[in-house]
């Protein structure tokens, strides 16, 4: 090629990375305009994940059933090592919360009253990288959502997203724990992005979320034994019975378990309704009828949870929940929140 071709070549190569890449300030400003709550970006070179934790739960068998959290350790350790040239990942979170639970016979987690999240973030993920991809069709993506072996509370933690808080799940300085996480992995990363600074863990000597749990399942601060948890045994657990101890004190849940996040001081403080459609709760969810449940056809179970999380543990487990709610109900509580 001539000198001058050279050039111009370069100069076009030059351009086009220049001039046609948005800016980290431009991609946070996009992924707010989705409805995400918080965006951290961390460069693969940033993430560190320790083996000890991971491997000291699963070896005490906290897992149960959940075999799939004992699989594909290693990918679980590197998470660059999803998706070819992985450069960063950038960590999302959605608020989903759909307001206060009332003092019902039976109760739904929040998280599973309206729309399956990991549509609803999956989707807004690929909007994501769909309009980088506008600017540079050489990048590429792969969005995340439970879809792959990968730590994401740590990651959250490094992204800036919000600090772990003692019953484990991710807690937001702006709107408490009630939000979904997801990633975007990505082949670039971004000059402009400030370096993720951890969140600090405000935690303190708190211990509402231990106290509260009716079936111990928080062994030790951060650390749950999911075998002991009311969301585990019914959401996971494929058998017929849920075991008596766990059975009386489910306190009416029958799909997931908000006790421990109910209590949080961080939610009682900072809790704020969802901005998302998708996420405000099915009347059948929100003050779900025994009777209605129990006595549901196949074809009912179908239409009604249709894109629902509640669809996983299927007629027999939902039916079985209840059934175990109602074997050991105690007296109505009220409910612990009031927005
Ligand atoms: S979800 Fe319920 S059972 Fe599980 S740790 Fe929290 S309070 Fe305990
Ligand atoms: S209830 Fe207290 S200890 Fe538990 S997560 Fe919330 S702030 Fe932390």
């Amino acid at each position: 090629m001539q000198p001058v071709q050279d050039a111009v070549a370069y100069f076009a190569g030059y351009d086009k990375a220049m001039t046609m890449l948005p800016t980290y300030a431009m991609l946070e400003e996009k992924a707010r305009t989705l409805g995400f709550l918080k965006v951290g970006l961390l460069p693969v070179e940033h993430i560190t994940i320790a083996r000890d934790g991971l491997a000291q739960w699963l070896g005490l068998g906290y897992h149960g059933e959940m075999q799939w959290m004992a699989d594909h350790l290693d990918k679980r350790l590197d998470p660059g090592s999803l998706m070819p040239d992985t450069k960063s990942i950038l960590c999302v979170a959605l608020n989903y919360y759909p307001g206060a639970v009332a003092a019902n016979q039976l109760k739904v987690a929040r998280y599973a009253q309206g729309d399956d999240y990991h549509h609803v973030l999956k989707d807004k993920l690929k909007a994501l990288l769909q309009w980088l991809q506008a600017f540079d069709d050489t990048i590429a993506g792969r969005p995340l959502v439970d879809s792959a072996p990968i730590m994401e509370k740590t990651l959250a933690v490094q992204a800036g997203i919000g600090w772990q808080g003692k019953h484990s799940n991710i807690i937001t300085p702006e709107a408490g724990s009630w939000v979904f996480l997801g990633e975007l992995l990505l082949n670039i990363t971004f000059p402009d992005a400030p370096t993720p600074i951890p969140v600090r863990n405000f935690c303190g000597s708190c211990t509402r979320c231990i106290t509260a749990c009716p079936t111990q399942a928080i062994t030790e601060p951060y650390v749950v034994d999911a075998t002991r948890c009311i969301s585990y045994w019914t959401i996971e657990y494929k058998g017929d019975t849920i075991p008596q101890p766990i059975a009386e004190n489910m306190a009416g849940w029958i799909f997931g378990c908000d006790i421990c996040q109910e209590v949080c001081p961080w939610n009682v403080k900072r809790q704020q309704p969802t901005q998302e459609p998708a996420f405000l709760p099915r009347p059948w969810n929100k003050a779900p009828r025994p009777e209605e449940i129990l006595a549901i056809s196949p074809e009912r179970f179908k239409t009604r949870y249709r894109k629902s999380p509640v669809k996983r543990a299927k007629i027999h487990g939902l039916q079985r929940n209840v059934t175990a709610a109602l074997q050991y109900q105690k007296p109505q509580s009220a409910p612990q929140d009031t927005k």
